[in-house]
């Protein structure tokens, strides 16, 4: 309890230092875009086709450095969340096209999302980031091939089983999404630090660090939590705990618990 304690002051803290870059950033890289955008179309009708492709370019880094500063707002929990009552059978089906194409031949994906699952309370867009976060960390784990199975199921948490975790969770109906692989899995070292922004065991270039990290955050952010179980050499199955969308349509939070208000 004191090691999850620990956990959660980090997370807190790591939380509130990106968070805090991140959204200066965030405001300095709207300003750079929007020069950009006036830049390029007074270029569109200019001779000047070099200056057009620097233009261009400069707009290419400044649109994945946009990437990186949700994705840490993510993680920092300030992230405008849209929460609404999201069916996870229909939410895996929509986005089946593109994990396949995602992972490529060599992954297989099954899917088991029966329809009495709950619908969940979360901001859906959101979902399907972490879900693709989830499904390319599983890829990555398996590079000879292998499994990815998504499953969806109602599970019910009591005090026990959230006390001391770090996104804070209460007990209570929540809905979980499994994305399990059959890679070679993560020695607990890694699990400690694998939610951390920017940490990576990837080659540079191929790893941001920060997949994970949106995870966590819009998890937390969503009054949820996340669950790692690895075994080295077997695999690896991360579940996400979203609350149970009430039969208002509305949170299934207890009461107390207020959607949080997204920083602007
Ligand atoms: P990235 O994928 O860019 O490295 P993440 O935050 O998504 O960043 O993941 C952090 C690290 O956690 C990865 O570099 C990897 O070492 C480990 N990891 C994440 N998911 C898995 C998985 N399914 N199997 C094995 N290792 C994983």
């Amino acid at each position: 309890a004191e090691e999850a304690l620990r956990h959660s002051q980090k997370m807190d803290a790591l939380g509130q230092l990106t968070g805090g870059i991140a959204h200066d950033f965030n405001n300095l890289l709207t300003a750079i875009s929007g020069n950009l955008d006036l830049l390029l179309s007074r270029l569109d009708t200019a001779e000047r086709a070099d200056l057009r492709d620097y233009a261009t370019h400069a707009k290419v880094g400044a649109t994945r450095a946009a990437g990186l500063t949700q994705r840490l707002l993510a993680f920092a929990r300030r992230q405008p969340l849209r929460p609404d009552a999201t069916e996870p059978g229909a939410l895996v089906e929509g986005m089946e096209d593109l994990l396949r194409r995602t992972v490529g031949e060599q992954v297989s994906i099954a899917t088991d999302c029966p329809p009495d699952v709950w619908p969940a309370w979360c901001d859906s867009n959101q979902l399907e980031i972490a879900l693709l976060n989830l499904v390319v960390n599983a890829r990555d784990a398996m590079p000879d091939g292998g499994r990815i199975t998504i499953t969806a199921a109602n599970a019910h948490l009591k005090a026990a089983d959230v006390a001391g975790d770090a996104s804070g969770a209460a007990p209570g109906d929540y809905v979980v999404l499994t994305v399990a692989d059959t890679g070679m899995g993560m020695p607990p070292d890694i699990i400690k630090r694998a939610f951390d922004p920017f940490f990576t065991t990837k080659p540079i270039g191929q790893g941001t660090g920060l997949g994970l990290s949106q995870v966590y955050g819009f998890v937390s952010q969503s009054h949820g939590l996340v669950r790692i179980d690895s075994e080295a050499g077997r695999g690896t199955a991360v579940r996400l705990y979203l609350p149970r969308c009430d039969r208002e349509g509305s949170a299934g939070l207890p009461p107390g618990i207020a959607a949080e208000p997204a920083d602007a």
